[in-house]
């Protein structure tokens, strides 16, 4: 496992994550048009090979990043190498926020949630979170964790462990930033039973009816993890420290493409893609060095909804790529974006 990035010291960190080729793309004679050279550069070769079979250099392209993994990455590492710098800083009472962005089929779910043998960035933050508040609880803390897992679909927010909910309001609150009212708040104590809790919450997320291979790619997952902290022996009541994680597994990015943007897909696409382009549009706001422009959390839920988590009186948010992403997203569909911002409060 690769060198764990604190957070700290890079308030935006943009990870590529390339999944290897299905089986049935394999035998479909596709082959990976994407390489990765020294874990920090994706080079896209030109798909159409020249009469000696040979790709034709002159036309490829080649984009940096903070890190980039390729294919044989596992799930472990890919964790190690971005969320984990993240999760001192909410015992300490940050908040910060993880991202995955890409196409339908790059690997967003897989990444984030996981599996049962391969669990993702949410549970493995988990895990950790629960054995550091392990230690910290030798030196007399008191902690509080709770959980909120919702989806947004159609700019409506929906509780995804309380499938019956609908239409959730958000709420500006003095202490505890954005709340979602009404949300279920699962009390945990360890990250045991969590990765059933979550696989069950994202079987609730809204189904496409058009494409039955699609399933959930327009809605947008959050889970919300908020650590409360005070310190034991303390009475006063004012000592309490808030942390809050959100983890994101976006809708396919493929939305928000131009082609999507235009006539009758607009109108039916419009929902869909307002709080993906609303988050681009906040995220180069907020990595503008002089932050003199007016950061637009007001035109989508999700952006709302994480406005405590990606902007707040944070000066130093750097946020590299961001455009190089969204070029390179049209002609990836094996790449996913892992990105995190940091708080500083
Ligand atoms: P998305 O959420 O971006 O639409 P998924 O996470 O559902 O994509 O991934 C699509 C398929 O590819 C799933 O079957 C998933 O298990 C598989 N997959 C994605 N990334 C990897 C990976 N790194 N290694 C192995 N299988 C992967
Ligand atoms: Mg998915």
């Amino acid at each position: 496992v690769g060198e764990v990035i604190k957070a700290q010291d890079m308030p935006m960190l943009v990870a590529v994550r390339v999944r290897p080729l299905w089986d049935k793309e394999v035998e479909a004679g596709d082959y990976n048009t994407v390489q990765v050279v020294e874990g920090k550069m994706v080079v896209v070769l030109d798909p159409w090979y020249d009469a000696d079979h040979n790709p034709n250099r002159a036309k490829e392209k080649r984009y940096a990043f903070d890190v980039v993994f390729d294919e044989k990455v596992g799930q472990e590492e890919v964790y190690q190498r971005t969320a984990r710098g993240l999760v001192g800083g909410v015992l300490d009472g940050y908040n910060s926020s993880v991202f995955a962005y890409g196409a339908t089929g790059a690997g967003k779910t897989f990444t984030m949630l996981g599996s049962l043998e391969h669990p993702g960035v949410m549970v493995n933050t988990l895990h950790d979170l629960f054995e550091m508040m392990k230690d910290a609880k030798l030196q007399d803390a008191k902690f509080k964790v709770t959980l909120s897992y919702m989806e947004i679909y159609n700019e409506l927010i929906k509780d995804l462990l309380q499938p019956m909910s609908v239409d959730l309001k958000l709420n500006e609150d003095p202490v505890r930033g954005m709340v979602v009212q009404g949300i279920t708040e699962y009390g945990a104590d360890s990250a045991d039973e969590i990765l059933e809790l979550l696989h069950r919450g994202n079987m609730h997320r809204a189904v496409e009816p058009t494409a039955a291979n699609q399933v959930s790619s327009r809605s947008h997952a959050v889970l919300q993890i908020t650590v409360e902290q005070s310190e034991r022996t303390a009475h006063v009541t004012g000592n309490v420290r808030i942390g809050k994680l959100s983890m994101v597994d976006l809708a396919g990015s493929e939305r928000a493409s131009k082609t999507d943007n235009t006539g009758q897909r607009l109108k039916e696409g419009a929902n869909i893609n307002r709080s993906l382009l609303a988050l681009g549009n906040c995220i180069t706001a907020l990595a503008d060095k002089n932050r003199k422009g007016h950061v637009p959390f007001r035109d989508s839920k999700m952006t709302r909804l994480l406005k405590d988590s990606l902007g707040g009186n944070c000066r130093t948010v750097r946020i590299a790529y961001v455009y190089e992403c969204m070029l390179i997203d049209s002609l990836l569909i094996r790449t996913v974006r892992i990105a995190y911002v940091y708080e500083c409060m």
